[in-house]
């Protein structure tokens, strides 16, 4: 009695173990099928993708501003690093003007996009407003004069199409406030010397307000900060695509 009552536990847990082992085999199969599901979509970019240059404000002696228990140099360049990712993951080519804690000045910045070739240059800063300000959201500044080489000129069906900082400013703007959620300020045209002077597409976005306490506390938070550079880079990417020129040169 003792005897079959033992074997009816050994079998039960025998049935058991193996009701475990079968769902633990599912799950990694399961697993295995979604990192298949997740492996980046095939670029439209090869080594020759068009290259990008993504300028961390500030550096340096330089602190930019400070607000918040925030400097700016240093969360302008986690934000850069961050985007650097993005645009690499996208299949673009990028180059950074600073990796590191390193002064540089506006038009040594600039001068980095006509040395490289770029076809957009992207700086990144944050934002201030009077001390106990409540004043939030991203805005992205253009030039409007810049070098005629800034101008693009693309063929399409019905002529040709100039495309200007203007345009990929928008674009920016709305691709960075659909991913942050963050209140839209709208793209402002001023002639700051390193979207000025930039020889290709060049836009300034402004990722926040750190004089804000909420916007300040949103934007110590990683997960925030990736939104920022995923939005950025969507922006980028999107505006990339839409110049024809740039998609035939890759795709010849
Ligand atoms: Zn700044």
């Amino acid at each position: 009695m003792k005897f079959r009552y033992f074997i009816t536990l050994t079998l039960q847990t025998l049935i058991a173990f193996s009701a475990l082992g079968g769902s633990a085999f599912a799950l990694i199969c399961l697993e295995r099928q979604n990192t298949a599901l997740a492996t980046p979509k095939q670029s439209r970019w090869d080594e020759t993708a068009p290259l990008v240059i993504v300028d961390a404000g500030h550096g340096g002696h330089d602190g930019g501003a400070v607000a918040n228990g925030i400097i700016e140099k240093n969360l302008a360049l986690d934000l850069a690093r961050r985007l650097q990712r993005e645009l690499e993951s996208a299949g673009l080519r990028v180059r950074m003007t600073r990796s590191g804690d390193t002064f540089l000045s506006l038009e040594e910045r600039a001068a980095l996009a006509g040395t490289h070739q770029a076809a957009a240059f992207v700086s990144v800063h944050l934002n201030t407003d009077g001390e106990g300000s409540s004043a939030e959201g991203i805005e992205t500044y253009f030039a409007e004069a810049q070098p005629l080489s800034a101008r693009q000129f693309t063929q399409t069906s019905s002529g040709t199409k100039t495309v200007t900082s203007a345009d990929f400013a928008s674009t920016v703007q709305r691709m960075t406030c659909t991913t942050t959620k963050a209140q839209n300020r709208g793209t402002k045209a001023r002639s700051y010397a390193v979207v000025a002077q930039a020889p290709c597409p060049a836009v300034l976005v402004e990722c926040g307000f750190i004089t804000s306490a909420t916007e300040s506390a949103r934007i110590k938070r990683d997960a925030y900060r990736d939104q920022i550079a995923a939005g950025i880079a969507r922006g980028v990417v999107l505006f990339l695509e839409t110049q024809p020129k740039l998609v035939a040169e890759v795709t010849r």
